[in-house]
């Protein structure tokens, strides 16, 4: 990676910083609503600086090395601050899991999104199950609303071209990921109309580039703390010249705000963003906690609240060490 990994703060300054906000550290464990990425449990440290609250919560197997780009993006939110926003609300869809069809159509039609994100290629499931899944997503939606599939890399070059092609008669707005790697991803671009998205391909600055330069995708979905905050994200955004989609890692509210943060200040903003994901968390760290309102969250700072956070609280000692590891690969 070249150039500072902390956008907004001055090269160099970033591990002094770290060691800095280390006393303001706070730890939780918030429960999680169904498993995810086969955790129960979303854990992470909360730091505060001048600028107001910061996330940090690299998911357990991550070292030293790629957690610093999240520690990057806590200290960008905690002492920088963020860019300023050119809209001051974003559009976010409602996710699906690989819920039944009646279930799919309560989860849309209560959640007041336009846009709904649809889980498919489930294990122990068929494409059978994916489209009467999306059929009655799209009965929820309406036709004006936006239905976009996400298979988290799960088939094969053919299974998803037989899968897209069968799904694409409710109208796609895109697929996410159907296959895993990016040479796949070029090779089904050719034989669908349905615009590709990269998530999976992209946990770092270089991969959309990549993913750009294999014609591998039309879309990249990208998220804040893995890319090492607001500022890289938008050079990334910017030096891929791809459409993007913000997305979120689980994270609390105050994560979020981080995500709404991007998607607020990118110059261009086609796609509603992945970034309704308060609610798969049992609880927050804030009274104010991000929830969408008529399928929007607003561009706003989120301020941890102590009585929220007591009552995930949880040993600051190993996220300390976690912390101090990382600060290692700041430059
Ligand atoms: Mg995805």
């Amino acid at each position: 990676m070249t150039g500072s990994v902390t956008g907004g703060v001055t090269r160099g300054r970033a591990r002094e910083l770290a060691a800095e906000l280390l006393p303001t550290l706070r730890a939780f464990a918030i429960p999680l609503r169904n498993k995810f990425r086969g955790i129960t449990v979303r854990e992470g440290a909360l730091l505060r600086g001048p600028a107001g609250w910061g996330e940090f919560s690299p998911f357990a197997e991550y070292g030293p090395a790629e957690s610093a780009r999240w520690l990057a993006s806590a200290i960008e939110s905690a002492v920088a601050g963020w860019p300023e926003p050119v809209r001051d609300r974003v559009g976010v869809n409602v996710t699906v899991p690989a819920v039944d069809p009646v279930r799919a159509h309560e989860i849309v039609a209560r959640s007041g999104c336009r846009t709904a994100k649809v889980k498919v290629a489930e294990p122990g499931q068929g494409v059978a199950d994916d489209v009467e899944r999306v059929a009655a997503v799209r009965d929820a939606l309406g036709p004006a609303g936006q239905i976009r599939v996400d298979a988290n890399g799960a088939w094969s070059v053919e299974a998803a071209a037989r899968a897209l092609g069968r799904l694409a008669g409710f109208g796609l707005e895109y697929a996410e990921q159907p296959c895993a790697t990016l040479d796949e991803l070029a090779r089904l671009r050719r034989m669908t109309d349905v615009p590709l998205a990269a998530d999976e391909s992209i946990r770092k600055a270089s991969d959309p580039l990549a993913v750009r330069a294999a014609g591998a995708a039309d879309i990249v979905v990208l998220k804040v703390a893995p890319l090492g905050g607001v500022r890289r994200a938008l050079a990334v955004a910017a030096g891929c010249g791809l459409p993007v989609v913000v997305s979120s890692a689980v994270e609390s509210s105050v994560g979020l705000a981080a995500g709404v943060a991007l998607a607020a200040a990118l110059p261009e903003l086609r796609y509603d963003c992945g970034l309704a994901t308060a609610t798969m968390l049992t609880g927050d760290v804030t009274g104010q906690p991000l929830l969408p309102v008529a399928g929007t969250l607003p561009a706003r700072r989120v301020a941890a609240d102590f009585e929220r956070v007591a009552t995930w609280e949880c040993d600051p000692e190993p996220w300390r060490r976690r912390v101090l590891a990382a600060a290692q690969f700041l430059d």
